[in-house]
């Protein structure tokens, strides 16, 4: 579709098209800064393939596969009709947080503090199928694994000394996987990390009600950035990504805890989260990812709304991004969007999800 300068500018000024210069684009969750600099998209082609993790390369037996022992018992096992297990959740055996010891901060010096590493860390096996993926689940798997991260942090949740649940996918080795085996982790910590608390305040500074209600409404009018969007999630390459193909899946739901959403909204989310996977997967390759789910600490009471970031790995951070935390996204939120809008229609043109309708 042709549209006259004006209207561009327009749009351009209301966040709806890709920007012709390098633009700074304040994310409002996280309070941070970041570039976009689509000139430089013609690197676009440095983008790499999924490593594979090391105990496939080296054919190590795959720890996570039915059949293997267990080295303690399941913390959470779902059977299918044949008695065998289809979801499982599994104590860490190495795990970053362990232990019930209080939250007990020491000073050991001027500079010296510390405090013990208690929580809970377990390993979320989303198949028994170790050549699966998460963007490979069957509707009714992505249930399960839904339904098991739900109970789980429940669980964490009634476990004294902890305050907040993180749950994780990483996909490939430049995600942090190191068994190709599908999984996630759960982990439960006693304290409110960085970059909740961050979103936390960018919740507070936001004057117009719920900042995740509101940026959904805003791209669900624009309709530029929109990849998904179904009864129970929208799905969308937010307006401030800092990485390529960075996407939000939100539940319609305003809720502050994904465990205290409804079943069929974890559920939705969970199918979205999927959907979206597999667009990925079409449009770039089997490329590494990691799947991030944010959820309020269990006692929060402020504003605010549950969602899942999906954030492909497809460049590195390097010294500029280290050195100052604001990132360079090489490739607009727009294109992305885009591209992963198509890339869904061709993978999965599910007459139940209302896709939207290309705008350009
Ligand atoms: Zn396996
Ligand atoms: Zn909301
Ligand atoms: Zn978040």
């Amino acid at each position: 579709m042709k549209r006259d300068a004006n209207v561009l500018s327009r749009l351009c000024l209301e966040g709806g098209l890709s920007p012709r210069v390098n633009q700074l684009r304040l994310d409002p969750l996280s309070g941070r800064w970041v570039t976009v600099a689509t000139d430089r998209a013609q690197r676009q082609a440095l983008f790499v393939a999924r490593q594979l993790t090391l105990d496939s390369l080296e054919g190590i037996p795959c720890p996570f596969c039915p059949g293997m022992k267990a080295s303690a018992p399941p913390a959470l096992e779902v059977h299918g009709a044949s008695g065998d297990w289809l979801v499982r959740v599994l104590p860490n055996r190495y795990p970053a947080f362990e232990g019930d010891r209080p939250f007990v901060v020491e000073n050991r010096g001027p500079v010296f503090t510390e405090a013990p590493a208690s929580g809970i860390h377990e390993v979320l096996i989303l198949s028994p199928d170790h050549d699966r993926t998460m963007a490979s689940l069957p509707d009714e798997q992505v249930s399960l694994v839904m339904s098991a991260i739900r109970d789980r942090v429940e669980e964490h949740e009634n476990t004294s000394g902890l305050r907040y649940s993180q749950v994780i996918i990483n996909h490939g080795r430049q995600a942090g996987a190191s068994v190709a085996h599908p999984h996630g982790q759960l982990l439960g910590i006693p304290f409110v990390p960085r970059e909740l608390a961050e979103e936390q305040a960018g919740f507070d500074r936001f004057a117009g009600g719920c900042l995740v209600c509101a940026a959904v409404a805003a791209e669900e009018t624009l309709d530029y950035r929109i990849i998904q969007t179904t009864d129970h999630a929208v799905t969308f390459c937010p307006y401030w990504s800092g990485t390529p193909y960075e996407v939000l899946v939100v539940p319609r739901d305003h809720g502050a805890h994904l465990h205290r959403a409804s079943p069929s909204g974890i559920v939705g989310v969970g199918r979205a989260v999927r959907s979206v996977l597999r667009a990925i997967n079409e449009s770039l390759g089997d490329v590494a990812y990691n799947v991030v789910f944010h959820s309020a600490p269990y006692r929060a009471t402020d504003v605010y709304h549950w969602h899942v970031h999906i954030l492909p790995c497809l460049t590195t951070r390097a010294g500029f991004e280290l050195g100052t935390g604001v990132m360079i996204n090489v490739v607009g939120p727009e294109k992305a969007a885009n591209d992963l809008r198509d890339a869904l229609r061709r993978v999965e043109p599910d007459p139940d999800d209302r896709h939207v309708t290309a705008t350009s």
